[in-house]
């Protein structure tokens, strides 16, 4: 029998997401720098707190998130009713592009931009729009340029991945009073917590009505594994997302996890210290050896190398050491490797093999 089935026509645009390797043939004592995890883990309270969940798994979970949602804004200073809850900040950007983008919608996102917002565009029906970035930092003026009648979503990240920079808080102004009037601003703060003192947009979100902040327990708290996150968002765009949100989209475990992890300040600071020392002593050492990186705010350096044979070839070589960091050619960012910031024996690690590389000593 012929049928006539096909999918949407966008989704076969997409390219599937390829996330960081985690283990190489023959190789048992791995160090994962691939997919920006915290390298201590999650909080003991998180885990107690999975712990004492099991207990209850015949049970639905809370549809309203309600106790995670008030840990979150006491935390953060923020208001509750303002905060909705994801599988991962990836569900938020679904969202988003499921509610906003109407037929022939288009989504703004950067050359250096997470892939997830072209995936998720692609997905709901909408028209990915790349603008250029200036020196691997995002570039105001380029996406204000590049809106159109069209424009539904804008998406940047920052701090941004892979390259570690950002941009200010007049900048970001700019941007959402520059954009047209249909189109909301997106700001993923995957990486807020390791910028000393940033609220990541969180005021904005509360002073304008095109401004969404969205946020990762993936990172710093050590939660990838259980898929949280939690956009902040104006009351009517909030109505909207709960709207399509699935009623049940975060397990108990999960919500008790998130809720602990959160409330741990103390882990938070120690771990954001710790990520800057080392970052700091990484992004030196490689400039020493010649591999130059923008100022990282993340948990991660890209390291910029002469070539893209050079970086594969480096790549090669660490994977051959068990060390695993990503190739970020799918970024168009050939010649590079991010290297996600690992505790300071990985770091060290890390250094020694690209020096040897450096050496040719390989
Ligand atoms: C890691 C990351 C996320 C987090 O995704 P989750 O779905 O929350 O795990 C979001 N945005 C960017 C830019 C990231 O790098």
């Amino acid at each position: 029998m012929t049928t006539a089935i096909s999918p949407r026509r966008s989704i076969m645009d997409i390219s599937l997401y390829k996330g960081g390797d985690s283990t190489v043939a023959g190789q048992s004592n791995i160090v994962k720098l691939s997919s920006n995890e915290n390298p201590f883990g999650p909080p003991d309270a998180a885990k107690d707190a999975v712990a004492r969940a099991v207990h209850e798994l015949h049970r639905y979970p809370s549809t309203d998130h309600a106790s995670l949602r008030q840990a979150i804004a006491e935390v953060h200073g923020l208001d509750a009713a303002r905060i909705i809850c994801g599988v991962g900040s990836d569900e938020i950007i679904h969202f988003l592009c499921q509610a906003y983008i109407e037929e022939g919608g288009e989504v703004i996102h950067t050359e250096h931009g997470f892939a997830m917002y072209r995936i998720s565009t692609l997905a709901n029906g909408g028209t990915p729009v790349e603008v250029k970035e200036r020196e691997r930092v995002t570039d105001v003026d380029a996406i204000l340029a590049a809106c159109t009648d069209k424009t539904r979503l804008v998406f940047i990240a920052n701090p941004n991945n892979p390259t570690g920079t950002m941009i200010g808080q007049a900048e970001i102004t700019r941007l959402a009073e520059g954009i047209p009037p249909q189109a909301i601003l997106v700001l993923d703060g995957a990486y807020a917590e390791y910028v000393d003192g940033f609220d990541a947009g969180a005021a904005m979100v509360e002073a304008r009505e095109n401004v969404v902040m969205t946020r990762t327990f993936s990172k710093i708290y050590g939660l990838g594994g259980l898929r949280v996150g939690w956009g902040y968002a104006p009351t009517a765009i909030i109505d909207v997302l709960n709207r399509v949100r699935g009623p049940f989209n975060l397990s108990s475990p999960a919500l008790a996890a998130a809720e602990a992890a959160v409330r741990d300040v103390d882990f938070v600071a120690r771990c954001r210290a710790e990520n800057a020392r080392c970052r700091d002593w990484m992004a030196n050492a490689l400039a020493e050896l010649g591999i130059p990186s923008d100022t990282s705010t993340a948990n991660f350096v890209l390291a910029r190398f002469a070539s893209e044979a050079e970086a594969n070839a480096c790549d090669d070589h660490l994977r051959s050491e068990g060390i695993l960091v990503r190739r970020v050619a799918g970024y168009n960012l050939p010649n590079c490797l991010r290297i996600t910031v690992g505790d300071e024996s990985a770091c060290r690690r890390t250094v020694h093999a690209i020096a040897q590389f450096k050496a040719g000593n390989v």
